[in-house]
């Protein structure tokens, strides 16, 4: 029998865990680690509350959790409660699936100023992490700001300009829903420091925004390309421009208003007490490279939130590319010796923020066939470890208080009796009241 620990319970996390048990069977037992109570990651707490279909995909992973060799061990922090090194020398093989949970840094004066949030905590508010249940947002302004291209920035420029009909049948919780609900903004300034070729923004969601209650998008005709320029693009990213070309072509005709602001480098922020607002740079994309005009103005605002990319979380001992923000590794493989085992990363913490949901399929798969090679090389040691009972009598040793996944199922439970009309749930968004209701 071969013992293998996942640190993360999000889509990484559960996609190993499958590839181990179509891989190995019945020979194989998997401990999923999550700090917190409750299992699959940015499943719960990054796709945004609106993309249900997307959530979804937490079905096959409760059929991967509901089988004899996996388990969900829950509210069990690696590092805390358990070192690396203890879990090393339990299991055949850690494999780091914990993501990308911090956001990259502005690295402009004034990104500190009160009113400045990061994307890892602004999304986490409205998706009920525990973590960010205080952030309590100041959504008084007239005028938010919002820096990045990619499909975050998008995600929280459309549940800013939502109304409260429009999250009928998300799962947006009650905090985020009635602050949102209230909020005064006439106006989500998006700024992209290069232009609308080079968005990391794709069709699908870009197309929402035609489609919101109260809110519709701007761009600048000014700032697209010429059409012929559109041709070479691969398909999805004409498609993206497509959109900003429809939305320069229909000007905005509803009270708030999305901005998309090309050409805008963040270069300050401007506040003494709090936000005030952006100085940005015009820039140019001159043969292929970005470049400052040294033209700047500001964009006045009372709030910034920031969507750049996210870094993973490094852990004490392992080796980790701080320029890239995630683990150092070949293609997963961080070490392997026949005394601590192996030692991989899978998803986001492996190959940085990058890809769809989906993405983490073949990286689960991809990570367990190189663990299969790594056992039958004999890199890694014979069956010896102490696994899933040797982890089972530390546990108790330290009176780790442990949630299974069927104390999540009874928090699943709590949480979609307790959901508003035509919610699918309604989350618990302190860690104490998911492990009462597990109890
Ligand atoms: P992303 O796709 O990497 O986009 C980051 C954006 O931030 C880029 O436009 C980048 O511009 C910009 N940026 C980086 N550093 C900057 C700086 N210092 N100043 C100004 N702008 C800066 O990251 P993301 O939006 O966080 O998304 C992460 C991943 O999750 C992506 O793969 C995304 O597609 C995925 N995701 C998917 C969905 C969905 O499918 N519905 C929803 C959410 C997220 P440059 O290009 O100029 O560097």
């Amino acid at each position: 029998m071969r013992h293998i620990a996942i640190i993360g319970s999000g889509p990484a996390g559960y996609y190993t865990a499958e590839a181990a048990t179509k891989q190995w069977g019945d020979d194989i037992r998997v401990d999923v680690f999550d700090r917190l109570p409750v299992p699959y990651g940015l499943i719960r707490t990054g796709v945004a509350p609106d993309h249900q279909t997307i959530k979804a995909v937490s079905l096959r992973y409760e059929k991967t959790a509901l089988t004899e060799n996996v388990r969900f061990v829950g509210n069990i922090a690696i590092g805390d409660d358990i070192s690396l090194a203890e879990l090393q020398a339990l299991y055949d093989a850690v494999i780091i699936a914990t993501g990308a949970p911090h956001d990259r840094d502005l690295g402009i004066p004034g990104a500190d100023l009160p009113g400045v949030i990061g994307s890892a905590a602004f999304v986490g508010w409205y998706n009920g992490h525990p973590n960010f249940t205080e952030l309590h947002p100041d959504l008084s302004g007239r005028r938010a700001v919002v820096i990045g291209n990619g499909n975050v920035a998008l995600d929280i420029a459309r549940i800013l300009s939502k109304t409260r009909r429009e999250f009928e049948g998300s799962d947006i919780v009650a905090h985020a829903l009635d602050a949102i609900a209230a909020s005064r903004l006439d106006e989500i300034v998006i700024l992209g420091r290069r232009g609308p070729h080079q968005i990391a923004m794709t069709p699908k969601e870009l197309g929402e925004l035609a489609e919101l209650d109260r809110a519709a998008p701007y761009v600048d005709p000014d700032d697209l390309p010429p059409l012929s320029e559109d041709e070479p693009l691969e398909p999805g990213q004409r498609k993206s421009v497509q959109w900003l070309r429809q939305f320069a072509a229909k000007p905005s005709d509803k009270p708030l208003r999305i901005t998309f602001d090309f050409y805008a480098r963040p270069v300050r922020i401007i506040g003494s007490e709090r936000v005030e607002g952006v100085e940005v740079e015009r820039t140019q994309i001159i043969d292929g490279t970005l470049s400052g005009t040294g033209q700047t103005y500001m964009v006045p605002c009372h709030l910034v939130i920031s969507a750049i990319g996210y870094r993973s979380a490094a852990i004490p001992g392992v080796p980790f590319d701080e320029k890239a923000g995630r683990f150092a590794s070949d293609e997963g493989r961080i070490s392997v010796s026949p005394e601590t085992g192996g030692l991989y990363c899978v998803g986001w913490a492996r190959r940085g923020p990058t890809g769809t949901i989906g993405t983490n399929k073949p990286d689960g798969f991809a990570i367990i066939a190189k663990l299969a090679e790594d056992i039958d090389s004999g890199a890694i040691g014979p069956e010896s470890k102490a696994g899933r009972p040797g982890f089972d009598a530390l546990a108790a040793e330290r009176q780790l208080d442990i949630v299974t996944f069927r104390d999540w199922q009874k928090i699943e439970e709590a949480e979609i009796a307790a959901a508003r009309s035509g919610a699918p749930r309604e989350k618990f968004t302190l860690i104490e009241e998911m492990i009462r209701a597990g109890r």
